[in-house]
């Protein structure tokens, strides 16, 4: 349409820097782009398994009551929630994704007078939220690509230097997307305690019900001792709900009382508050998923040695492989072949692909056409 107004310089300064999130290539568009159909997508961390059986069958009751509001305060969510971790409903607050409650922190807790720390090659949201509300960014770079345990991981000495008068948040997501890095209970435990209480630390468990090694850290059991604490988790990863828009974070009920305000009325929808209700209560669901997962990850570190693929360690339900050339024209290759990963070279890694851990059946196609194309 044609105009003289410039609307980039009428947008805040902060937005006007920021560089949109890239999500993973939906499979409709590429069914449109090549014509093909039996695309395996494996570029947004979703669950293989679908969404647990509970879920579906409390939203088809759910799908009765269209008409009405949902419940604006997400009492029984919040009581569930609650119950099974062993907090208070206070201390929770919902949101439309975990990422809604990024923004909330954000909106709540940042301004233009303000910064926030987060780690180089961590989550994209992060900045994005930050530099929505003018907040200043404070990078720390993360562990080099050398590092003997945690190649590309958090570094704390680092994330802490970082930290000055103006900081107000820290983000930190444990494990990290998109390297799978993770760290431990007492470097994590320790950082903590050093940090001013008047900075909020937001460490971000997306992807920690997939987990398996019993020493990992369980940020929601420190919240009693660290009252800048917010944990964030996630109904979209291993819950299956990543379509219903669901996630929450657990705080102390101060802080939950400042993010509920800025919170809007009715952020999380009737359907995606029914069906994470019942996916929080599906044990079965949950072991099926992590066993699935622990399965293909076994399964991604044997085709990883045996064709010489070298990856940043992994805690979640993904990987994300050194393809030591540049990964967005085997990016490309593997969409021809009907598979999506995704490249991250928006995160300073232009070589490297982040694959989600599928099946079985989707591991083996996913790494014969990655043979395939490389061989090509
Ligand atoms: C996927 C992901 C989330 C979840 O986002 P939702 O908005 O809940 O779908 C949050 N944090 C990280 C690090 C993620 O990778």
């Amino acid at each position: 349409m044609q105009t003289t107004v410039d609307f980039k310089t009428l947008a805040v300064t902060g937005v006007q820097a920021l560089q949109p999130y890239q999500p993973g290539k939906p499979i409709e568009e590429l069914e449109r782009e090549l014509g093909i159909s039996n695309i395996l997508k494996l570029a947004s961390n979703e669950n293989p398994l679908g969404a647990s059986p509970k879920a579906q069958a409390a939203l088809a009751t759910a799908l009765k009551s269209l008409e009405l509001y949902p419940d604006g305060s997400g009492y029984q969510l919040k009581a569930a929630i609650a119950d099974k971790f062993g907090l208070q409903s206070v201390q929770i607050t919902l949101g439309n994704g975990s990422n809604d409650v990024l923004d909330i922190i954000a909106r709540a807790f940042l301004d233009n007078s303000r910064a926030a720390v987060f780690s180089e090659y961590a989550f994209a949201v992060y900045p994005i939220v930050i530099q929505a509300v003018g907040a200043e960014l404070q990078p720390a770079k993360a562990n080099p690509s050398t590092h003997d345990t945690m190649p590309y991981g958090h570094n704390l000495v680092n994330l802490a230097e970082k930290i000055t008068d103006k900081t107000r948040v820290v983000f930190i997501a444990n494990p990290n997307n998109p390297t799978g890095t993770w760290l431990g209970k007492e470097e994590l435990h320790s950082f903590l305690s050093r940090v001013p209480e008047d900075v909020i630390v937001v460490i971000d468990e997306a992807y920690t019900e997939y987990v398996t090694d019993p020493t990992f850290p369980n940020a929601l059991a420190w919240l009693a001792e660290f009252p800048n604490l917010i944990v964030t988790r996630t109904f979209s990863k291993i819950y299956g709900l990543a379509g219903l828009r669901v996630g929450y974070a657990a705080s102390n009920p101060a802080i939950a009382d400042m993010l509920n305000r800025v919170r809007q009325p009715f952020n999380v929808n009737s359907l995606a508050l029914a069906a994470a209700q019942a996916a929080l209560g599906d044990d079965d669901f949950l072991e099926r998923s992590v066993a699935t997962n622990a399965a293909g990850l076994q399964q991604w570190f044997a085709a990883c040695a045996e064709n010489g693929w070298e990856y940043i360690p992994t805690a979640g339900n993904f990987i994300t492989i050194n393809m030591q050339r540049p990964a967005a024209p085997l990016y490309e290759a593997l969409l021809r072949e009907g598979v999506i990963v995704r490249p991250i070279g928006g995160y300073g890694l232009p070589q490297h692909l982040r694959i989600t851990v599928g099946t079985e059946a989707q591991n083996t196609r996913c790494i014969n056409a990655l043979q395939k194309v490389l061989t090509a």
